[in-house]
């Protein structure tokens, strides 16, 4: 294992070649790192937050590369440390020379390779940075729409993490009430009108209920929304996704450990990430390779968060044994929204409501209308656009719901027709305790080791 403490070095900007590259360093002293790159005299050259032209220095004094040297104070830096950023220039080779001299010069501290997001957990370690900061940091590097971007943003100022503090502050001021209480049992009767418990706790569960709605919506911002279009073949799948494609595409980028045999096709529909597979054809068939494919196809139906059946309107009738198909894969409470494609060969005019969408993947003709009614699915609208979303994380999502849970048995405690003294009280407040508990594993009041490391090790190296 690691320490905490080690001063680690690496590479901070994207392989490849760029106008600038950045060499990245951080620990408690870095004086023989600056004196070895710099040269003996940097000491004094070198201001915090002060830009100097520097030349980068090998072991024998001669120039690797020339570039901005900066100097971050501890602990106004970004991981809480001294922070020392080498910007050289972006070539893939001179990075090398640069991070391997760094290390060299820097052995007698014991400078080794940082691991991937060791200087954000080292921000998160040195309260520069809460938990769900940290998470915002690598999300608005992965942001794959403006929306994602906007909302990662807003967690990473705090505006998510203040939401969160503000409901643990409330939790706990009405346990501290209630505790007090008990410790006078004889008011017990009196408390919870006269604290305007009921009254608070609502107060705290319409916060709450308000923060999971948001955060679903983030976390279909961060995740996207996993489309799948269904039917027989030749009713217009592969025009339907071109269509959509055609207009907004999604920017992606490959994430390690992925694989995919499907096609599968980024949309951005207002900033929501659609991803769109694009299936078999559903048909009866005798033939062993073809219904291989339309197994694929059911496996993808089930895994869906929205199901597109699509139909041919020059033959609507044709298609109920793959609807049927269709619906007994689906997984519980998944929308199915039947899509009637080729309006134009029948002159019908595009229109959209709940359960039936009917458009021209050739004209274009009620495409919009399928976009509104995705968005309506994931629980957005075309004004959301992300405003008041915070990018939540499952981890979020589920520390939300638990928290949820804990103040509906504390709501129904406090509602029970008899009341058993004390007893009542403790559990009351016991569950107020539980969902403050919930709430600070977001930002990282309570945590784990091994959830700090989950976290961490899913960033790139040098964050
Ligand atoms: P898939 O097998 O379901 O993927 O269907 P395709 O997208 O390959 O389309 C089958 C045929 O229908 C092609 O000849 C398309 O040009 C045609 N088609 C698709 N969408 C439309 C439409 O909206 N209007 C008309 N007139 N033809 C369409």
């Amino acid at each position: 294992m690691f320490s905490d403490s080690d001063p680690i070095a690496a590479i901070a900007t994207p392989p490849g070649r760029g106008g600038i590259g950045v060499v990245r360093v951080s620990g408690a002293d870095l004086a023989p790192v600056i004196a070895g790159l710099l040269g003996p005299q940097s000491g004094r050259m070198l201001q915090p937050r002060r830009a100097t032209l520097a030349r980068f220095l090998a072991a024998d004094g001669t120039a690797i590369d020339e570039g901005i040297a900066l100097l971050f104070a501890a602990p106004q830096s970004y991981t809480g440390e001294t922070v020392l950023e080498l910007q050289g220039h972006g070539g893939p080779m001179v990075l090398q020379l640069l991070l391997g001299r760094c290390l060299e010069a820097g052995r007698a501290i014991g400078l080794r390779l940082a691991q991937p997001g060791e200087f954000t957990r080292r921000a998160y370690l040195n309260e520069r940075l809460d938990l769900a900061q940290a998470e915002a940091v690598a999300d608005l590097i992965e942001a794959s729409t403006a929306a994602a971007a906007r909302s990662a943003g807003r967690s990473l100022t705090g505006e998510f993490s203040q939401r969160i503090g503000a409901l643990v502050e409330a939790t706990l001021e009405l346990r501290m009430l209630v505790e007090a209480t008990l410790d006078f049992p004889e008011e017990e009767i009196d408390f919870l009108q006269a604290a305007d418990a009921r009254g608070r706790l609502a107060s705290i569960r319409g916060g709450l209920d308000d923060l999971l709605l948001r955060a679903r919506q983030g976390a279909v911002l961060r995740q996207g929304l996993n489309v799948v279009l269904a039917g027989s073949p030749n009713v217009g799948k592969s025009s339907l996704l071109n269509a959509l494609a055609g207009e907004e595409v999604a920017i992606v980028t490959p994430v390690a450990g992925t694989t995919r045999d499907r096609i599968v096709q980024p949309v951005a529909v207002h900033g929501i990430l659609l991803n769109i597979v694009d299936t078999a054809g559903l048909r009866p068939t005798c033939d062993e390779i073809e219904r291989l494919g339309i197994e694929r196809t059911l496996a993808e139906v089930a895994r869906a968060d929205v199901v597109l059946h699509l139909v041919d309107a020059t033959q609507p009738a044709a298609d109920a044994e793959v609807l049927e198909q269709v619906r007994q894969r689906a997984g519980k409470g998944v929308p199915l929204l039947t899509v009637v494609n080729k309006i134009d060969l029948t002159g019908e005019a595009p229109q959209a409501d709940a359960a039936r969408i009917t458009l021209s993947a050739k004209t274009g003709a009620g495409l919009d209308g399928l976009r509104s009614a995705l968005l309506g699915v994931a629980g957005w609208n075309e004004s959301t656009r992300g405003e008041d979303v915070f990018l939540a994380r499952e981890r979020h999502l589920q520390a939300l719901a638990q928290a949820h849970e804990h103040l509906a048995v504390a709501a129904a405690q406090a509602d029970a027709e008899h009341g058993y003294g004390n007893a009542r009280l403790e559990l009351f407040a016991e569950e107020l305790r539980l969902a403050g508990e919930r709430l600070g594993e977001i930002t990282g009041e309570v945590t784990a080791d091994d959830l700090l490391g989950r976290i961490f090790s899913r960033f790139c190296i040098g964050k």
